[in-house]
């Protein structure tokens, strides 16, 4: 294994980008509890290397894992022995990337879009086409779009935040950021699309020019910008943070269980070879502590909603506990009214709920913090799909996707606005 390790190792720092050949997606489906329970023991089995898509939730919902080239065949032969189901996803995890890369080299040949009119939202995008098309918003709507930097990460990129605001002082405000998990890259695409549509509309659609005479919206599109690079040139399927783990090779912290809500608690490992290793303390991570600080001092968030992909559900707190939040009523209600809208442009279907009802238990997760701070509205997308394409979904869905999203957010933001007071 460690020699497998430094092999791969190795090829990265030669080839510089890490491959996935023959690597396969798999859906398995659980008959009953008690196969439920084995499927979750695979996430122990740390030989094969087995990479949750995603996780285990209940009988009724497939658990997808992508298995590299060298456990197939075990991992095939296990979960046959147990009489457990499973289909293949994704046949050759690296015949996909490679057309996504093949996309996004042809977009790359055309020509640097000069305003923010000739950005191509229907492709995926380096982190400094982000950054520039920011910029380039910021300069092309002076009165209403600002940058703010919260802070830096950890290998000293500036966590950008665009600032929606037509005045006022101390006005209560919205957040929405995307692509705090690096590889859920229909999330950053689709944040890129909402900042030119809330620049676009003011003024022109009432609905959001309503919120924004009365709310400052915050936008953090890429919220985890190291990981993000690293997805870009290194290894596409990377989530965490990229600050090392001191005493262990294994990199990087999940920023969505970094959180101090529930923290160290069930559903967040404590090994930091783990994806969803929480970290050595609740926001030892920049990323993490730089929104943390930013939504303390400014103390009048009414919404904020963190955007993940993929398994289309909008979920509300508590991940941490079962405990019901005390608003459990109205978040429900909204939320089902959120994917009416979401549903009604494309037919897309999304589950709604607490995340520990919907997916799983899950501590030290960012909106449960921010219900915590007293944001009544916090809420968590998981956008398309349901696992055809999983993580790699295909840039000719961005558009809709952040259509059919948009949708969503303005029935929260709507009705946010309609509560404060
Ligand atoms: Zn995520």
């Amino acid at each position: 294994m460690r020699g497998l390790l430094a092999l791969t190792a190795l090829l990265v720092a030669v080839l510089g980008k890490e491959t996935f050949e023959g690597h396969q997606v798999l859906r398995i489906t659980a008959q009953d509890e008690v196969q439920l329970a084995l499927i979750k023991d695979l996430e122990d089995m740390v030989e094969f290397e087995l990479d949750f898509w995603r996780g285990v939730t209940d009988v009724a919902t497939p658990v997808d894992i992508r298995v590299p080239f060298h456990s197939l065949q075990s991992v095939k032969i296990h979960l046959e022995s147990l009489q457990i189901e499973y289909s293949i996803m994704i046949q050759d995890l690296q015949a996909m990337l490679d057309e996504e890369q093949e996309e996004m080299e042809s977009a790359a040949r055309l020509a640097e879009p000069r305003n923010t009119d000739s950005f191509d939202f229907s492709r995926y995008h380096p982190i400094n086409e982000i950054y520039s098309f920011q910029d380039m918003l910021v300069a092309e709507n002076p009165n209403l779009v600002s940058k703010i930097v919260i802070g830096q990460s950890y290998q000293g990129r500036p966590l950008n935040v665009l600032k929606f605001s037509t005045g006022g002082t101390d006005r209560p405000a919205i957040w929405i950021d995307t692509g705090i998990h690096s590889r859920e890259w229909v999330t950053q695409a689709s944040g890129t699309w909402f900042a030119k549509k809330i620049a676009t509309d003011y003024g022109r659609e009432s609905a959001i020019t309503a919120i924004l005479n009365k709310m400052d919206i915050f936008v953090e599109i890429v919220t985890n910008p190291d990981g993000f690079y690293y997805t870009h040139t290194s290894n596409r399927m990377w989530r965490k943070t990229r600050k090392p783990n001191p005493g262990t090779s294994c990199v990087g912290v999940d920023p969505n269980r970094n959180w101090d809500a529930g923290f160290g608690g069930a559903g967040a490992s404590g090994n930091p070879c783990s994806e969803t290793y929480r970290g050595s303390r609740a926001h030892s991570e920049s990323e993490v502590k730089s929104i943390v600080d930013f939504v303390k001092s400014h103390g009048n968030f009414k919404a904020f909603v963190s955007i993940h992909s993929y398994s289309q559900m909008l979920l509300y707190p508590y991940g941490y506990t079962r405990t019901p939040v005390k608003d459990q009523t109205e978040l429900h209600n909204l939320a089902q009214k959120a994917i009416t809208d979401l549903a009604s442009l494309y037919g897309t279907r999304y589950r709604y709920g607490s995340i520990i009802n919907t997916i799983y238990q899950a501590s030290g997760g960012t909106i449960d913090w921010t219900y915590n701070q007293g944001i009544k509205y916090s809420y968590t997308f998981e956008l398309r799909d349901t696992g055809r394409y999983g993580f790699i979904l295909p840039a000719n869905q961005i558009i809709p996707t952040a259509r059919e999203t948009w949708l969503a957010l303005m029935a929260i933001m709507d009705h946010t606005s309609k509560n404060t007071y």
